[in-house]
């Protein structure tokens, strides 16, 4: 079991994209999918690679973890744009003050 995912679970703790439902044929000839528009619907996960979507299909029982996975993720990412915006302004009411300084001194 690698070092991301949890004892309790086969899923790792946090996972990027978004949950989705496949409608497929499974490929079988005389299957009802195959002869009428009824299909197979399976949960899977779509992610973005480098530009381009890529889909893992999801056993039903990781479904729960998964979600959790992706609300975790975007959980840390929504806290860490924040830390990064209250940088900014921190960064820049600093430059202005030093500025402010450097005026009054000359
Ligand atoms: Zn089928």
């Amino acid at each position: 079991m690698s070092p991301m995912a949890s004892s309790k679970t086969r899923v790792p703790r946090m996972l990027r994209g978004s949950l989705v439902t496949l409608r497929r044929r499974c490929g079988k000839p005389n299957c009802h999918c195959a002869t009428t528009v009824q299909r197979h619907e399976a949960p899977a996960l779509s992610y973005s690679d480098h530009g381009r979507t890529r889909v893992v299909m999801l056993a039903e029982s990781d479904v729960a973890a998964v979600t959790a996975a992706l609300e975790r993720y975007r959980a840390a990412k929504a806290e860490l744009d924040e830390q990064a915006v209250a940088g900014l302004v921190a960064l820049t009411e600093r430059v202005a003050a030093d500025r402010a300084t450097r005026r009054k001194g000359r």
